[in-house]
């Protein structure tokens, strides 16, 4: 079957093409797609292996079309967040990834100029921020790596947030990291992911340095976020609704992840953009309209400083 906004037969493989039947509402919303209210999406990147199918103009083009607010981006090479900036001047919040070459992902930890890079990015205002930053259980960087300390210290020096995603099976490693830096703003990357509301609640309630942004690429990948309706799931609603200050959203249009053997094929993930917007808006817009309002723009704003800052 086709669906609006997947690419058509013989273009690349989507993996959960089953699941999508099962979900005839999105059908509706992503077809065509509306622009909805502004709306600030905290976690986007234009990688090195997206930038071989699609320009950072069209990506502008895309995020306008949307009516995204302002995009976070984070690229590998870290200087790809520079082109896209150029593109979309006030559009693009661009954050200093540690990741400064192709395959920087393998190696940041080891370089120290990674940190003198971060400090002069932040110190010309290039970037608004650090990130993202993974850790994988049992692999390495582990959480207590030199590179990293000093990377979290410089965000809290300039007073910019941190993109940390964590892949573990409960929320314990986060934690670490949240309470070794209480002054500095950490935003916990993919919540609806890995780990349960419960998980979250206790990030929350431990950290209140940490803002909650919600990327999981559902409901293609989790499925752990909202029901068969595109509502968020009751724990889920809960704590939103408990602490709606703390949470904010993002799409991370990153589509390689979610399949096997593709390290030779370019990442299509902008071309899932505005569906996974759309799955975005669906739980957001059934909100009350104070949460809602908050967790689509005003605690981005807030957490970028917007106000002070352009976005
Ligand atoms: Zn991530
Ligand atoms: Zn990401």
């Amino acid at each position: 079957m086709i669906i609006p906004g997947l690419p058509a037969a013989g273009g690349r493989r989507n993996n959960s093409g089953s699941r999508l039947a099962a979900i005839p509402w999105l059908i509706a919303a992503v077809a065509p797609c509306a622009a909805g209210e502004p709306f600030a999406d905290i976690h986007v990147h234009f990688n090195w292996d997206q930038k071989e199918i699609i320009g950072a103009d069209e990506i502008v083009a895309r995020l306008r079309r949307a009516n995204v607010a302002f995009a976070v981006v984070t690229s590998t090479p870290a200087a790809l967040a520079l082109e896209l900036k150029q593109a979309g001047g006030d559009l693009i919040v661009p954050f200093f990834s540690p990741y400064t070459h192709e395959l920087g992902r393998q190696d940041w930890y080891l370089d120290a100029n990674v940190v003198r890079l971060a400090e002069a990015g932040l110190r010309d205002g290039l970037y608004r921020g650090i990130g993202e930053v993974h850790f994988m259980a049992g692999f390495r960087p582990r959480i207590e790596n030199p590179v990293f300390a000093r990377l979290m210290r410089l965000a809290q020096r300039f007073d910019v947030p941190a993109l940390i995603h964590v892949d573990a099976a409960n929320e314990t490693p986060f934690v670490r990291i949240c309470e070794a830096y209480p002054e500095l703003k950490i935003v916990f990357a993919h919540a609806g992911g890995n780990l349960t509301a419960d998980h979250v609640r206790r990030v929350i309630e431990r950290c209140a340095n940490v803002t909650i942004e919600f990327s999981a690429r559902d409901p293609w990948r989790y499925g752990g976020l909202t029901g068969a309706d595109g509502r968020l799931l009751p724990e889920w609603r809960d704590l939103v609704i408990a602490y709606p200050e703390r949470f904010v959203t993002g799409t991370d249009p990153v589509w390689k992840v979610t399949r096997t053997q593709t390290w030779d094929q370019a990442d299509d993930g902008w071309d899932y953009f505005a569906q996974l917007l759309s799955y975005h808006r669906r739980w957001i817009d059934d909100l009350p309209k104070p949460v809602r309002d908050r967790v689509r723009l005003e605690n981005a704003r807030r957490l970028l400083a917007c106000d002070r800052l352009h976005c």
